[in-house]
């Protein structure tokens, strides 16, 4: 199908092995193929875009009051697979925010906008080399989404009352 991909759900806990200590939290999202139907026909890789975070209450990253239960944008890189390195036997969706937070949100409903590809699933032979990859996506993520076909307004929705 074509992009955009677009996934949400509540933010849960993953398998803990404590990545946020290594500078790269990932977020994980369930994965429910009924509610995500695309997700089972797209290889497994690295993905960019943008994830929309609905932060609790004392949460906000903006100071207006009323921002606590609003949306806020932000870029985002992401892998949808198996991850190999960990041997994993089901499908994950797992999402690196591009942004400091002060605070965990797990629980936070989080919608995603899934623009680009950015590579194949790889194995890896030690977590430093892992690591290292992850913050290359990262850079490629945020360069892409600078791009100029990738700024609001640059878009043109075809007029769909012309024959
Ligand atoms: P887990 O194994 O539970 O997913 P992680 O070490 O991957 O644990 O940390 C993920 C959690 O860290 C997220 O669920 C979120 O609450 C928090 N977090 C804080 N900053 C970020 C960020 N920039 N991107 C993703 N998650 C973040
Ligand atoms: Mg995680």
């Amino acid at each position: 199908p074509p992009y955009p991909y677009l996934m949400e759900g509540k933010v849960i806990s993953g398998f803990g092995r404590g990545s946020k200590e290594l500078g790269i939290p990932t977020a994980n999202l369930p994965v429910d193929a009924s509610l995500t139907p695309w997700i089972a026909s797209v290889p497994s890789g690295v993905y960019f875009g943008y994830a929309s975070l609905q932060l609790p209450a004392g949460h906000a990253q903006k100071t207006d009051a009323a921002s606590s239960s609003s949306f806020d944008v932000f870029p985002m890189v992401m892998s949808i697979g198996y991850n190999p390195f960990y041997k994993n036997t089901v499908r994950s969706a797992e999402v690196h925010v591009l942004h400091h937070f002060d605070a965990d949100f797990y629980g936070a409903h989080m919608r995603l906008l899934i623009l680009g590809f950015i590579r194949e699933e790889k194995d890896y032979q030690s977590l430093e080399a892992l690591i290292e990859d992850i913050q290359f996506d990262s850079a490629v993520a945020r360069k892409s989404l600078e791009r100029d076909a990738w700024q609001p307004g640059a878009v043109t929705v075809p007029n769909q009352n012309q024959d």
